[in-house]
């Protein structure tokens, strides 16, 4: 089955850097390229399912644009959604980013407007009849506040759920991920961040930039046992850059890029097949609107 996916999604690669159109059945998934009309089946061979890949704008060491999680999350989706049909939504950078607030280049919303934007964002979706929301996450600042969003929908009824995706492993892509690496640390705007927008967009890495300032963590709080602290972060990277890459490798990145999609259209897959999550979610309001009557 696995195998089967692999060989599509590389064949479909290779149709979209031939430069086909991205879209299904003459439908583009990406939302914002939709006429009307094509909106309205876009929903119908969707089955409600729309894709929310979220980044953001901060600094990515030297070398990566400052939208690279935006890119990153956004090539994943839609190329997941051309190996099973969703609807992905428009270029969205709202999230957690305060621990970057140093850098030249952050724009660090509110907690109120980033949930506010959020949440009016699936209400939106929802009244447009896409009940089924996926988000997908370019950016680690935003891993805690996205899991609560998700917790936070079972605090009222809504006509819509969120399923936040959560990539796992791939027996046959890790295999040759793990030949390509080359770098010992590897964390934010490192190698597979760095190859990824070298197979994404070559022309916005600065190859030359690379390495122009320290990736190494500083451990400024390593001695602190046991707590955690928001300013964690900036005492291990003050660079804003947690790694120590040397050149980006076009096919790693094109890997980690098809394994994230290859997982979202199984999930996306999961969604259009079956009505659980909702069924859940239904019987759980109903019991936790009355929890004595419904034992
Ligand atoms: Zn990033």
């Amino acid at each position: 089955m696995k195998r089967n996916i692999t060989f599509f999604t590389l064949v479909l690669l290779t149709v979209t850097l031939a430069g086909q159109p991205k879209s299904v059945a003459g439908i583009p998934c990406q939302m914002e390229e939709l006429t009307t009309p094509h909106f309205v089946k876009a929903v119908e061979l969707s089955g409600g399912v729309c894709v929310i890949p979220i980044g953001i704008i901060e600094k990515h060491a030297t070398q990566l644009p400052l939208g690279t999680d935006l890119y990153e999350a956004r090539a994943s989706a839609v190329m997941a959604a051309e190996m099973e049909y969703a609807v992905v939504f428009p270029p969205y950078f709202v999230g957690q980013i305060f621990e970057a607030k140093h850098q030249p280049g952050t724009i660090a919303y509110s907690n109120e407007l980033m949930w506010q934007m959020l949440e009016e964002t699936c209400e939106e979706l929802s009244r447009n009849g896409l009940k089924k929301i996926i988000i997908h996450n370019g950016h680690g600042g935003s891993t805690y506040f996205l899991q609560y969003f998700c917790q936070s929908q079972l605090a009222a009824r809504k006509d819509y759920i969120v399923v936040l995706f959560q990539g796992g492993a791939d027996q046959e892509l890790d295999k040759e991920i793990k030949s390509l690496k080359k770098a010992t640390t590897d964390g934010h705007a490192g190698e597979e961040e760095t190859s990824m927008m070298y197979f994404i967009r070559p022309d916005l890495v600065d190859v030359s930039a690379i390495g122009l300032e320290s990736g190494a963590s500083q451990g400024r709080l390593d001695r602190m046992p046991f707590g955690y602290s928001g300013i964690g972060w900036y005492a291990r990277f003050p660079n804003h850059y947690a790694g120590d890459v040397a050149q980006p490798d076009k096919r790693l990145g094109e890997l980690l890029v098809t394994k994230d999609a290859v997982q979202i259209a199984a999930l996306i897959r999961y969604l259009k097949d079956n009505d659980d999550v909702e069924r859940l979610h239904n019987e759980f309001y109903l019991r936790a609107e009355d929890p004595l009557k419904m034992k």
